[in-house]
């Protein structure tokens, strides 16, 4: 009841749910009552959770932030959101997020921006709460929710997390099951939580994650109780700090939160070493060269006739197909199609496409070549604090930036937390992201729980 008349309260300046389903969450939580009482209880029994909304809810309107899907109401329930009802989590509505995942600041969602509960001391214009999650990081930060679930393809958990004091996760891809996960980019697509603490996320990715034989790339691997790494020390770790990180024009309150951040850890016994990934330069324009792709891939089977958005007049099948899809996607997810679709073009496969993808193979080499020399990397998780509403819609490009620091664990299939790390002069709060080896989300806990 709490969280439901926060969302009252709040929903109608921040947006960050597009569907409040509160007669749910109170039969669930009567029923995690019961359980409880019963002596039953899950390992989330009762949490009031808010749910992305590109994860399928059976019975309740999954929209992926789009007016393609406006209206869709899924038949079946996707295996992440299975999993937390499995363990007694309580649904308390749909998240707004960036149309399709496709976005760093919840601008291009079909139900408008998502506002950040934080203002920066040097002016009052609303702020962004970054994205793709948008919706689940401001939902979590100001109170909508407990936790939430979010999903990342380039950055979409760690760079909401960071802009808005809250932790994410994006665990090893394979790890959560995409199934019922609406598709962006599938090889680099991954579910994982926005909780208010590391412990919080701990427990809630384990409850997430599983080995799902309704995807093809879901890992076959015991999920280890990762609470247990949550404060267990960090003496003697390994952490690499990437010197192809400190990026042109980075600001210096980024670096001083970097050098904060090293601190800490060599005050905690960590050895600190220097570490070079020399492909980070080409990780921006690999994943967005891949990243179209899949999506112009995926965005296929919007057709106007299987499901979402039908236009009304049509005058030929072809003439439904591109009414349809000009009707029900917004801009942002229209420039990844153009972009996705000259890539994979006869004419341009190899020079775009194929290229991408062997830069890519570079870019996980340069990671498994520096495991050896240490057990966790350390960097910002974005080169900036939350910018304003607005702000960086003129060039898209200027907005790509953002993922920066991000995109190199997607393209790798690591594991990488933002962990709230600290407020910069205008009171606004930076994160550090701690990436790890593949599976090892255990020392990525560990080495984050050191940092909050
Ligand atoms: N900002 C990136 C993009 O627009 C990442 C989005 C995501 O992780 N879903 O593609």
């Amino acid at each position: 009841r709490a969280f439901v008349s926060n969302i009252e309260a709040a929903n109608p300046t921040l947006n960050a749910y597009v569907e409040v389903t509160a007669d749910k969450a109170m039969t669930m939580a009567r029923a995690s009552d019961a359980r409880i009482a019963s002596g039953d209880a899950g390992a989330l029994e009762g949490a009031p959770l808010g749910i992305k909304d590109l994860f399928c809810t059976e019975g309740v309107q999954t929209t992926a932030g789009s007016n393609m899907l406006r209206g869709f109401v899924p038949p079946y329930e996707s295996t992440v959101t299975a999993n937390l009802w499995r363990d007694g989590a309580v649904m308390l509505g749909k998240l707004n997020m960036d149309e399709f995942a496709m976005g760093s600041s919840n601008e291009t969602s079909a139900f408008g921006p998502v506002v950040n509960p934080w203002k920066s001391k040097a002016s009052n214009a609303d702020l962004t709460p970054g994205g793709s999650s948008g919706g689940s990081a401001s939902a979590v930060a100001a109170e909508l929710c407990l936790a939430a679930t979010a999903s990342d393809t380039g950055g979409s958990i760690r760079q909401p997390a960071a802009f808005t004091g809250t932790v994410g996760i994006k665990p090893t891809y394979g790890r959560a099951s995409r199934f019922g996960m609406v598709a962006f980019a599938s090889s680099l697509d991954q579910a994982g939580p926005i909780t208010k603490t590391v412990e919080d996320a701990a427990l809630m990715l384990r409850s997430m994650c599983s080995f799902d034989v309704k995807d093809s790339t879901s890992l076959d691997v015991p999920t280890p109780d990762w609470t247990q790494s949550v404060g267990q020390s960090v003496r003697g770790l390994r952490i690499g700090v990437p010197r192809e990180y400190v990026v042109d024009g980075m600001p210096a309150e980024i670096q001083a939160l970097w050098d904060q951040g090293v601190q800490w850890l060599k005050d905690a016994g960590c050895e600190i070493v220097d570490i070079s990934l020399p492909h980070t330069k080409y990780a921006l324009p690999t994943y967005y060269i891949v990243a179209p792709a899949e999506a112009s891939s995926n965005l296929a089977r919007y057709d106007g006739m299987r499901f979402g958005h039908r236009a009304e007049t049509a005058s030929s099948l072809t003439d439904l197909y591109e009414t349809s899809r000009a009707e029900g996607f917004g801009a942002e997810v229209k420039r990844r199609l153009v972009i996705g679709a000259y890539v994979l073009s006869a004419g341009f496969y190899d020079a775009y496409y194929v290229r991408a993808l062997k830069v890519r193979r570079r870019i996980a080499e340069d990671f498994d070549k520096v495991w050896g020399q240490v057990d966790a990397i350390l960097t910002p998780s974005t080169p900036s604090a939350a910018f304003a509403v607005g702000d960086k819609q003129i060039d898209p490009v200027t907005m790509y930036l953002n993922d920066v620091f991000t995109v190199t664990a997607n393209l790798a299939g690591l594991p990488g937390i933002s962990v709230p790390a600290g407020l910069d002069s205008n009171g606004l709060p930076l994160g550090l992201q701690v990436i790890g080896k593949a599976l090892d989300e255990a020392t990525v806990f560990r080495v984050g729980a050191a940092l909050e």
